[in-house]
């Protein structure tokens, strides 16, 4: 059996069709949704993370504000940028992109965002909110795999997901979403000793760890949907994710590739966590 792939480029294109839509019916009503991200420093990969966002704006007609500011910043400058965004209510969606540099503590500021503004889904309202099955804005990445399941029409109702990484960006987020979707969850990391023994079980697969094949074929039950969040890089230099996909494929039912996965849906999401937010200030 050869796995079908779960297209996350063609997917992501889906879902800024909509966004476009969404934000074309809130011009209509005199409201330009805006995201605003804060740089710090100049960090290539965040730089070239940040462009992306900027262009992925564009592309759906929504507005995009670019604040860089230079590695030495102060905390209490920053802080001063993010209330500031805070208080202006042309500006919908906010984040700041991470890593930040050292001297700055990352948690005061997500915690300094507005959480009616907190695109990423990262503020400790958001992941409250999660937790207990209110409304809020979800980490993108995780929300982008549910999104990606839900396109292949694979409920998680009743499956066993197995979610390997508990990062509180993808890992943790991604198991309270399958719970929430009815799943049985299981979260392994790295003081799980035989990981096979777990991921053996999992009928919905979600690779977080950041290290190449770290799921290898026999740890991968026939049928499987295997969700590769990983963004590592081979001998060559290219991308690839967490999984053996080659291998994989002939055993699982369903399977992201990398690039052209997870990657292109955690962007896509971030778009519509923006529109949300400038829609729940329209209503
Ligand atoms: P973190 O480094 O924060 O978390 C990695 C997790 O993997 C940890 O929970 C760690 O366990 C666990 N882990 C490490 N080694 C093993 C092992 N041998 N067996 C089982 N578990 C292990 O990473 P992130 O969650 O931020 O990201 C994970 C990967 O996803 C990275 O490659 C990152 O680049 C990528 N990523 C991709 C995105 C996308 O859009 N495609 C978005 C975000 C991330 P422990 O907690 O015990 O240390």
């Amino acid at each position: 059996m050869t796995a079908r792939i779960l297209d996350g480029k063609a997917l992501a294109a889906e879902v800024r069709t909509e966004v476009t839509q969404r934000v074309a019916a809130l011009k209509a009503r005199g409201v330009q949704p805006t995201l605003a991200v804060i740089l710090v420093g100049d960090n290539p990969a965040s730089q070239t993370y940040v462009r992306h966002k900027g262009s992925d704006c564009e592309s759906v007609g929504m507005r995009f504000i670019l604040d860089r500011f230079p590695a030495d910043l102060s905390e209490t400058a920053l802080l001063a940028r993010i209330a500031a965004l805070n208080a202006d209510p042309s500006v919908h969606g906010m984040l700041v992109q991470l890593p930040l540099p050292k001297h700055i503590d990352t948690h005061k500021v997500i915690a300094a965002i507005s959480p009616d503004k907190d695109a990423d889904g990262f503020h400790v309202q958001s992941a409250g909110a999660l937790m207990i099955g209110l409304p809020g804005f979800k980490p993108c990445t995780p929300y982008g795999c549910m999104r990606m399941l839900q396109s292949a029409g694979v409920d998680p109702k009743g499956k066993h997901a197995v979610i390997v990484g508990r990062s509180n960006i993808v890992g943790k987020p991604m198991a309270l979403m399958l719970l929430q979707a009815n799943a049985t969850v299981t979260v392994c990391h790295s003081a799980t000793p035989e990981l096979g023994a777990f991921t053996r079980q999992a009928d919905i697969l979600v690779a977080a760890v950041g290290r190449r094949n770290t799921i290898t074929a026999d740890l991968v039950k026939p049928g499987a949907a295997v969700i590769d969040v990983g963004m590592n890089q081979n001998e060559a230099g290219k991308l690839c994710g967490d999984v053996d996909f080659d291998a994989v494929r002939e055993v699982a039912g369903w399977i992201t590739p990398v690039p052209g996965g997870v990657g292109p849906m955690t962007r896509a999401m971030l778009l519509v966590n923006t529109v949300e937010a400038a829609e729940r200030t329209a209503r």
